[in-house]
This record gives C-alpha cells, sequence and structure tokens, in this order.
C-alpha cells in the first residue's frame, strides 16, 4: 500500500462528526498515513486538539480563516499563541486572504451565513499576525487565498515568514507567480475539485488552469481534500458522504487518492514517484520536528 499524506483538511468539522469512526477505518484501509487538520476559528481549535489525541494520523494546525476573521474574540490572537505554545508540534493554520467574500460571492451562499465579512485591511492585519506567529514559533503556515494574491504576495514579503515554509493551499493563483511564492518558501497542495475544470480554462478567479500544476517544482508539490470542503466532480468521487445538513455535498476525506491519481496523470509522473516526492515534502514541512 503506498503511503498517502493530506496536506489540507477538516475533521474537526461538525458535518463530519457522525462518521467520523467509519471515514477513519476507510483512510486507514487506503494507506493515508498524515493529515493536516486545520483548526479555523476560537471555537473549533479544542476539537482539533480532541481528536489529534484520538488519530495517530493527525497533524493539528490552529488559525483564524478569514471567513471566521469578522467574528474573531478580543482575545483571540493571545488564545492562538496559548494554543500552539501548549501544543509544540502542532502548526498555523487555517489563516489567509479572500477578496471572493467582499465582492465575488453571490447573495445568499449560504457557506457565508452568520459570519461578518471583515474587509481587506483587518484580514490583512489577521494574516500578517498570524504568519508572524508561526515564524517566531517556527511552525508551518497553511493558508487560504481567494482572488487577493497581489496583496498576498506583498504581505508575504513584508513580514517575516517561517523558516521551514509554508502552504498555499488549493492554489488558484496565476502560474507566473509560482516562481515568486516558491521564492518566498511556498509549497503548493493540488485539489481534485480543480478537475472541474476543463482542461485549459481558468478557474472562476481567472487564474490558475489544470496545466498550470506541471509548472510547480516536484519538492514544493502537496496534495489535499480540504474535506469536507471542495466536493469532486462526480465522475471523480470514488468515496462518498451523505449529504450534509442543509443538503450540501461533502467531501469524503478518503478521495485524497483520486487527487494523487489526477495529479499524476497531469504531470505524466508514476503515482508511485509522486507518492514518494509528495511524502518527503510532507516530512519536510510538518513533520520535521527537530527545526521546533
Ligand atoms: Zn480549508
Amino acid at each position: 500500500m503506498l503511503p498517502l499524506y493530506d496536506a489540507h483538511q477538516h475533521f474537526q468539522f461538525d458535518e463530519l462528526a457522525p462518521h467520523r469512526p467509519a471515514i477513519a477505518a476507510t483512510l486507514r484501509e487506503i494507506g493515508l498515513k498524515g493529515a493536516v487538520i486545520n483548526g479555523s476559528c476560537e471555537q473549533d481549535w479544542p476539537v482539533v486538539t480532541t481528536l489529534a489525541k484520538q488519530y495517530d494520523w493527525i497533524v493539528p494546525s490552529y488559525g483564524l480563516h478569514p471567513w471566521d476573521c469578522g467574528n474573531r474574540s478580543p482575545q483571540w490572537l493571545a488564545s492562538l499563541r496559548a494554543q500552539l505554545e501548549a501544543h509544540p508540534l502542532a502548526h498555523v493554520g487555517e489563516i489567509g486572504l479572500d477578496r471572493w467574500m467582499i465582492d465575488g460571492v453571490k447573495p445568499g451562499d449560504p457557506r457565508l451565513d452568520g459570519l461578518r465579512v471583515a474587509p481587506m485591511e483587518e484580514q490583512r492585519e489577521a494574516f500578517t499576525s498570524q504568519l508572524g506567529l508561526a515564524a517566531a514559533l517556527n511552525r508551518a503556515a497553511s493558508v487560504h487565498c481567494l482572488q487577493a494574491f497581489g496583496p498576498l504576495l506583498e504581505d508575504l514579503k513584508d513580514t517575516p515568514r517561517p523558516a521551514r515554509g509554508f502552504l498555499l493551499h488549493a492554489y488558484s493563483g496565476p502560474a507566473e507567480m509560482i516562481g515568486p511564492f516558491a521564492e518566498l518558501g511556498a509549497y503548493f497542495s493540488f485539489n481534485a475539485n480543480f478537475l472541474k475544470h476543463k482542461s485549459g480554462s481558468r478557474s472562476p478567479g481567472g487564474y490558475s488552469r489544470l496545466q498550470d500544476w506541471k509548472l510547480i517544482p516536484a519538492d514544493r508539490l502537496l496534495v489535499e481534500t480540504d474535506a469536507p470542503a471542495m466536493p469532486l466532480p462526480k465522475e471523480w468521487t470514488v468515496h462518498l458522504l451523505p449529504a450534509g445538513p442543509q443538503g450540501e455535498k461533502l467531501n469524503h476525506p478518503a478521495n485524497i487518492e483520486v487527487a494523487y491519481a489526477a495529479l499524476a496523470s497531469l504531470r505524466k509522473t508514476p503515482v508511485e514517484a509522486l507518492v514518494n516526492q509528495v511524502e518527503k515534502n510532507f516530512q519536510r514541512l510538518f513533520l520535521n520536528h527537530a527545526q521546533l
């Protein structure tokens, strides 16, 4: 069995709670060795901690997601620091910048229900303070970015960054920015949700194309699901979950298999070679505890 790693998912989300034991059994069957579980708001950090004690494949990560930025508590940054100091093997994430939720989202999108949308300046302040914390503690930072790649590059240049590097999860930025981000220490994780874009067409943000994934340097490649978010197109889905409480499609974390197979085919490389490369990259970014 090939050792698989999921660089970015959310096993702590409530929608997965009734399915967790079955999912964990399937993940063992497919050979999953590690997954970074990203806490995205103050309320779900303790859930990540509890799950990390229960499942040995979980690499915990704590952060304030840009969607949750507007609802943060006054003491959020001090709580995050305390959380990271209490868990020396944990990383920072999910953090980031999101302009889509300010001016790209369709009115009534249930994903933003009940959230106060934080303006860009507020998001940038929350992002850079978390990036600085990751740098100070030398934890990897897992970064979400939608339609804000210019400000992201500026902030990454102007802020101390973790020496071990950082992850641009489900990278949807322009091909021309892969080099500049990589120079600053970026890793890039491929998500099989991108298979919904026809080969050659651009993502809704107008940037990335499937074939851009051939341009990522091999030593910076990772693979992810973002489960239960980012469900795969129907024809690619191998592992199914029943719909969530609001009828939303849920992505099964075992679909990580599909992401590996699709990325190997895009890069015209044998799956075994990709698996070995991703294992080295995942270990260097997330499991190299000698650096901590
Ligand atoms: Zn995520």
